[in-house]
């Protein structure tokens, strides 16, 4: 195992990375920007380096400034996490070329599998079932339009660049296909520096369903399992669980090996995910990604395979400690992604200071997360600030733990998607496992506040409102300037003295 490990990462996954390196007596070494200066990733890593101010593109997307991290710490390794550089080819070249070792799989890989159209034709070649469309990008609208007659409506037009959900248009009709190839193309190139684009077909309404691949140095591949993601908002994964309630052992036996067959089509090795849309027993390929993901927590609860550690320990050349026949599967886990946004109000991003935190705990939980109490929740990085996952024997019970779990956690000074997944984790189809990604287009209800409709609940809110203006001049007196919310908004754990306490 190499000595130290620099994390070109913030937030939960920094952290996850941390505890992986402690448990293998490895350095950890953490990178921040000026906005996370005291943020805990910092905290919890033998050693860290300034990078520069908060912007991304000045702090951790700046390639010069983390490879010159990694020199002045004297890392032997790099890891990117999720996000920013992980799937950059560019990076990983640059990495491998100051002498260190990069934690993913070689530079070619990335870029083979981050073009979509590349991508397509390889896994064609390789046999796995793709998503019927073109594998090459389409020169012009004419060209588009032709194809989409052929394919039969509604297609998707996609960037062959693209990733986390941009750069995508579904095209209903013929007459529609002119002006969306010319948006979509813009759009590509806006985003992504590339404005080539091609056309798959758009399926009604099929299942997200990923298999994770794990890779070793040795000509070793095993998959481990599926992950069903079809709970989305915005082609954006929300809730995650493994394994996936429609799978049968057939199917994830088949489509374990398009996933294998996949990764060796391309020589990968460590963690991996090959993402495919699931419909009636069909499934096509939909792309791969190079890297550790999200939502990986629930597969590593129903292995018992702790994933980051086998990054580190494949990157350093070891082989994999099991092959296929010995991963086995135990109990159901479900994942749900604590964002910094307002469900009732369409996901808007939220900021503000962190003034109170409980954090779940007990049987089967387990919390990804960097939050603490009088953190600054600010626009500059992704709104993901935790994950929390539950695994029980049973899906019903893995449910059940996450409501518990739910229940128990309170964050208080800044809004969350908590609600959001207490809603899920009671909604009938959902709990039937009846699934599909256009799971909240169906349920528009989720994104909306919960209405009040116990009249005890209603009476005791009212009595609560009207106490709160009748004393509200009096906390106002005590200085609105000291109370953690500036005296203004409401914070249902700040203890403020209830009416029967008033003397
Ligand atoms: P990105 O790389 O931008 O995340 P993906 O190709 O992984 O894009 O697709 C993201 C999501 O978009 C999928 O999980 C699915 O919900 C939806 N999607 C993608 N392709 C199709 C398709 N051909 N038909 C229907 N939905 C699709």
């Amino acid at each position: 195992m190499f000595e130290s490990l620099l994390i070109a990462n913030r937030g939960e996954i920094a952290l996850r990375i941390v505890r992986a390196c402690r448990e293998l007596g490895v350095r950890s070494i953490a990178v921040y920007s000026d906005a996370d200066r005291r943020a805990p990733h910092v905290l919890a890593a033998d050693h860290a380096v300034r990078l520069g101010p908060a912007p991304s593109a000045e702090s951790y997307l700046n390639i010069e400034r983390l490879l010159a991290a990694a020199r002045e710490s004297g890392a032997a390794a790099v890891h990117p996490g999720y996000g920013f550089l992980a799937e950059r080819a560019a990076f990983a070249r640059a990495v491998e070329d100051a002498g260190l070792v990069f934690v993913g799989p070689t530079p070619d890989t990335i870029d083979a599998m981050g073009d979509k159209t590349e991508a397509r034709r390889r896994m064609e070649a390789a046999g796995v079932p793709i998503v019927p469309g073109v594998v090459d990008p389409v020169a012009d609208a004419a060209a588009a339009r032709a194809i989409a007659d052929d394919l039969g409506y509604p297609v998707l037009l996609k960037a062959a660049a693209g990733g986390g959900g941009k750069g995508m248009r579904v095209v209903e009709a013929a007459d529609d296909v002119e002006r969306a190839f010319d948006a979509a193309r813009r759009e590509a190139e806006a985003a992504f520096g590339d404005g080539a684009v091609y056309l798959e077909k758009y399926l009604a309404g099929p299942r997200h369903i990923e298999i994770q691949v794990l890779g070793d140095t040795h000509g070793n591949v095993v998959h481990l399992g599926e992950r069903e993601c079809s709970i989305q908002r915005r082609h954006q994964k929300l809730v995650e669980e493994a394994p996936s309630p429609v799978l049968s052992a057939e199917d994830r036996a088949r489509m374990g090996e398009a996933a294998v067959r996949a990764a060796r089509a391309v020589a990968y090795r460590g963690a991996g995910t090959v993402e495919f849309l699931y419909e009636d027993g069909d499934f096509y390929f939909l792309e791969m990604n190079t890297r550790i993901q999200v939502e990986h927590p629930v597969t590593e609860l129903v292995t018992g395979i702790d994933l980051v550690q086998w990054q580190l320990r494949v990157a350093a050349g070891e082989a994999l400690a099991f092959a296929q026949d010995d991963v086995a599967f135990a109990g159901h886990a479900i994942e749900c992604r604590i964002t910094a946004e307002d469900p009732d109000r369409g996901f808007l991003p939220a900021t503000g200071k962190i003034t109170h935190l409980r954090l779940p705990a007990g049987p089967g939980i387990r919390w990804d997360g960097g939050l603490v109490e009088g953190q600054e929740i600010g626009l500059h990085y992704d709104p993901m600030l935790a994950k929390l996952i539950a695994h029980a024997p049973t899906r019903p019970e893995a449910i059940a733990r996450m409501q518990r779990a739910l229940d128990e956690l309170e964050i208080g000074g800044v809004d969350t998607s908590a609600d959001f997944h207490r809603r899920v984790m009671r909604e009938p189809d959902f709990r039937a496992g009846d699934l599909s990604i256009r799971y909240l287009d169906e349920h528009p209800e989720l994104l909306e506040p919960a209405p009040l409709d116990d009249p005890l609940a209603v009476a005791v809110a009212a009595a609560l409102v009207e106490h709160r203006e009748r004393t509200r001049h009096r906390v106002q007196r005590v200085g609105a300037k000291d109370s953690p919310n500036g005296g203004s908004g409401f914070s249902p754990w700040r203890r403020a003295g209830w009416p029967w306490e008033d003397a």
